[in-house]
């Protein structure tokens, strides 16, 4: 037997850090939303066998047990005592350390994968907790669509999104490290979105005020580092984008557009300007 399950990208509308907690994590509040760029994992049985295979067609992804899909497998079999084996392929189509969760969204592909292939019966709650303990936005990832989510990542409630816009994400040929990203936060001086008017208005399909509050207190942060982030920003600012925002700690920059036409004419122009382009819609 063969299970598919597609593991779609996410953005992030809205990212506050609230402060450092005493387990070393950051507290965040965050909305994030899932768009049809989408990684697609296939898990098969090995019969006569009890191990993980894990193969991929990107050179870029670690087959070892660093792979957040590797992790994923781990857990479920040690959880469940299962000793069957099982051959798990990564088709990679999300930008690797993007900032679009591509790792966290292939693990939470492939619990809600192996969940069925081994007849679990896990609920989505039970996948999400499981999930906690391989990355911080694997809970968030089981859900997917929309979703306000707090804690370090493993509070996670799904919200409507009354106006899913098209999204054109561009992605600079360098990758960022999330851990380093955040030991460069400073809780005093970042910028804090509201995330609470965010959610209000993404509920309501509110366009000018969802506009108005996104933001990302580690988009700064990054920028620092990676000054291009900022001119890209400008260059889809000064093409017509609705909205502007990096995604997660980076490097990825999207641009909202709540018009089709619009949308091509801006991944059109941007397309000379950086390679890695994607126009995508939200989910
Ligand atoms: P996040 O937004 O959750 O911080 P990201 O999009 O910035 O994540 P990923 O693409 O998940 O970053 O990659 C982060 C690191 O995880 C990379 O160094 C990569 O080697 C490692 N990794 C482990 N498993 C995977 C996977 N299945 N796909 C991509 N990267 C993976």
């Amino acid at each position: 037997m063969e299970i598919i399950e597609k593991a779609p990208a996410k953005i992030n509308l809205g990212l506050d850090v609230k402060g450092k907690r005493e387990d070393g994590y950051h507290e965040l509040d965050m909305i994030m939303a899932s768009v049809d760029l989408s990684d697609r994992i296939t898990v098969k049985e090995m019969p006569d066998e009890t191990g993980i295979r894990l193969q991929s067609n990107s050179s870029f992804v670690p087959l070892n047990k660093k792979n957040h899909a590797y992790k994923a497998a781990v857990l479920i079999k040690q959880t469940f005592h299962i000793q069957k084996g099982v051959e798990i392929f990564i088709d990679k189509k999300i930008p690797i350390a993007a900032g679009l969760a591509g790792g966290s969204s292939d693990a939470a592909a492939t619990l809600r994968a192996l969940n069925k292939l081994w007849q679990l019966n896990l609920s989505q709650e039970a996948l999400a907790k499981l999930g906690e303990q391989i990355g911080s936005d694997v809970p968030y990832c089981v859900y997917g669509q929309t979703a306000r989510v707090t804690g370090r990542g493993e509070y996670v409630k799904p919200i409507a999104n009354a106006k899913k816009p098209w999204v054109i994400l561009v992605k600079p040929d360098f990758g960022v490290s999330t851990p380093e990203i955040f030991r460069h936060v400073n809780s005093e001086t970042i910028s804090h979105p509201d995330i609470s008017s965010l959610e209000v208005a993404v509920m309501n399909g509110d366009i000018d005020n969802v506009l108005t509050y996104m933001g990302n207190s580690l988009e700064d942060v990054t920028i620092d580092k990676h000054p291009l982030i900022l001119k890209i920003k400008n260059r889809l600012l000064s093409s017509g984008a609705d909205g502007v925002l990096m995604s997660g700690s980076g490097p990825t920059v999207f641009a909202l557009c709540y018009h089709e036409k619009k949308a091509r004419r801006l991944c059109n122009s941007i397309k000379g300007f950086c390679d890695e382009v994607y126009l995508v819609r939200m989910l």
